[in-house]
């Protein structure tokens, strides 16, 4: 018998949009009681990585329209303007709330909140503890969490289906990892906070677990993924791993430096400007990838690679602000960056991309919520700021919290008897896929052929044909996707069958990164097209949808939400 346990309102993910939600869901009703389900433990969510900081205006010099163009113009005018007003009138209240709730924010002389430059942003915005930023974030939402008896944590359960009945989603069913049950977590509201799915690509700053679950979830049950050709490459990760240099490295001073010691970004014409080092992600990436391709990269053994130069910083500056990109300098590539330079390369780093939602976080299935990096609810258009997320996670999950919680007090619980005959047909699905010898395919080579045709057909660069080719190889791995050959049979920490439903949740994601990017025949952020060099307001002023349909995707338009701020050339 499948276990059934119920809850009001079930948030999957425990990362900083989940725990946000669920602590807003709970401060908005004494009675809501919330499930917490996390694939791992909530505090190894990846937003635990995150180093640089949050973004919120904090000084006399800044002004909330300031941070709501930068926003608008560093997503190509691709981001909706609604959202992007309510989100940097909500950015200072939620970062001054994680303070009163313990973060341990880094202070100015006067005792003040320290903010630090970052890419895009036009004075300093940027919220920090010095370069552990996630790290103390998720801590203060984490502990902030376990003051409410009334947040139910599921811990290592993976969430491999939604229970929809009657349109309106009902639950989510779970396989507890260390035992192999599956669950049946009901609530009248599901929020999905899956976060990223980096995973898609070979060489990535994003940790194992980024796979695009959530994305997949809502995929597969009708709702469209939005403007997914969005892919961000952060312009300083380690060659090799794709270990994070914190694009705070560049907002405390540091330079690129190509292989004759150039400052290239000050010397050449990449549309920056003054802002060099701290232009935008998208414009740094293409920068460095174009030197690379006129001959002034370094060789290494993981390929070509730039300079990122602290060294004029001085120690007692990077002992303070950057004591972690001493250690991964040190640790990960050899050098120590108080005397050397840090080789780096451009990394895929986060989707811009994700579930539609609305300014609620709502998605078009009744009943479904998604915030975070698993979201696309129009912050982001076609490229994110640095620092912008992690706020995002606070301003929507807390959103999305209390929108569900409304939500689910209108809602009932739907048919008993639909519900189990799915969650009968999941543990079927689930125990055919373990142990399963008759397949021919082996999960690590689909996903290596998966990440080498995301790479070549949607990487910093894209072009048709590439793109082309790549659609057709993740058309081809959909059919073989569903012939694996699994060994491992029991049932105790099965991880073999984790990696086959991350596998297959992955193939869904290429399919609409890589669906819609052809269908985007325009350069716009992140998204730059080598066949169309310029933006094309005139044709392609709109979101893509990608919804799933079993004969291959289904492409649509949705409207971008524009207001004060017309959309004009960027330039910087
Ligand atoms: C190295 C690095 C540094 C970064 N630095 C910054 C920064 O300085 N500033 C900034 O603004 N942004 C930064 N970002 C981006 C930002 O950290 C992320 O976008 C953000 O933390 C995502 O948070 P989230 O809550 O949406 O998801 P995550 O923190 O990724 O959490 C996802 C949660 O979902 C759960 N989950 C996923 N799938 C399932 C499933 N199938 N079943 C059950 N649970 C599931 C996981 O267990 C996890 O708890 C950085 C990202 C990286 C990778």
């Amino acid at each position: 018998m499948v276990e059934v346990v119920k809850h009001d309102v079930v948030i999957v993910g425990g990362g900083a949009a989940g725990l946000r939600a669920a602590i807003a869901a709970v401060e908005a009703d004494p009675d809501v009681s919330v499930a917490l389900v996390s694939k791992v433990y909530p505090m190894r969510s990846h937003t635990v990585s995150a180093e640089g900081g949050a973004a919120a205006v904090a000084r006399d010099d800044d002004s909330l329209e300031m941070h709501g163009y930068d926003t608008v113009k560093g997503s190509d005018f691709l981001g909706d303007q609604d959202v992007i007003q309510y989100f940097v009138e909500e950015a200072p209240k939620e970062l001054t709330r994680l303070e009163h709730w313990g973060c341990p924010w880094s202070r100015n002389e006067d005792g003040s909140v320290a903010t630090r430059a970052f890419g895009g942003m036009s004075t300093k915005r940027t919220w920090f503890a010095a370069d552990k930023v996630g790290f103390h974030m998720l801590h203060t939402l984490f502990q902030t969490s376990m003051k409410y008896d009334r947040i139910v944590r599921y811990d290592e359960q993976f969430v491999t289906k939604l229970l929809v009945d009657g349109g309106v989603v009902r639950g989510v069913a779970s396989l507890e990892i260390r035992t192999g049950q599956v669950r049946a977590i009901l609530g009248r509201a599901v929020i999905l906070a899956t976060g990223g799915a980096g995973k898609i690509f070979p060489f990535t700053t994003n940790g194992m677990i980024k796979t695009g679950d959530g994305m997949s979830l809502a995929y597969r049950e009708g709702v469209a993924l939005k403007d997914m050709e969005f892919v961000q490459y952060h312009p300083t990760g380690l060659p090799g791993t794709g270990i994070l240099i914190t694009e705070a490295t560049r907002g405390e001073g540091g330079h690129l430096k190509n292989s004759e010691g150039e400052r290239f970004l000050t010397t050449r014409d990449y549309g920056l400007g003054t802002k060099a080092e701290l232009g935008p992600r998208d414009m740094i990436s293409r920068a460095i990838y174009q030197e690379v391709q006129a001959g002034r990269g370094i060789k290494g053994s993981y390929g070509e690679y730039v300079h990122l130069d602290l060294t004029h910083l001085g120690e007692a500056k990077l002992k303070e602000r950057l004591p972690f990109v001493l250690e991964l300098g040190r640790t990960y590539a050899g050098v120590d960056p108080v005397a050397e330079p840090i080789p780096i390369r451009p990394v895929v780093h986060y989707m811009m991309g994700g579930v539609d939602t609305d300014i609620d976080g709502a998605t078009p299935l009744s009943g479904l919520y998604a915030a975070g990096e698993v979201a696309c609810v129009s912050l982001n258009g076609a490229n994110r700021l640095g620092s912008n997320s992690l706020t995002e996670c606070l301003v929507f999950g807390a959103r999305s919290g209390e929108k569900a919680v409304e939500f689910s007090k209108g809602s009932n619980e739907g048919s008993e008897g639909a519900i189990q005959t799915q969650i009968e047909e999941e543990v079927a699905r689930l125990d055919a896929l373990r142990g399963r010898k008759k397949g021919g395919e082996k999960i690590a080579q689909l996903r290596r052929e998966l990440n080498v045709a995301m790479e070549s057909g949607c990487g910093v660069y894209r072009e048709q044909s590439s793109m082309r080719a790549c659609v057709e190889t993740v058309a081809q791995l959909r059919g073989r996707v569903s012939d694996l050959r699994l060994e491992d049979e029991s049932k105790v920490f099965n991880t073999e069958l984790i990696a086959a439903l991350e596998l297959i949740n992955m193939v869904d994601v290429a399919e609409a990164v890589a669906n819609s990017a052809l269908s985007r025949k325009e350069s716009r952020g992140a998204h730059a097209c080598s066949d169309f060099g310029s933006r094309d307001d005139q044709n392609y002023l709109y979101h893509t949808t990608c919804h799933f349909d079993a004969a291959g995707p289904r492409l649509g338009k949705k409207p971008v939400t524009l207001g004060k701020w017309e959309p004009e050339e960027r330039k910087y």
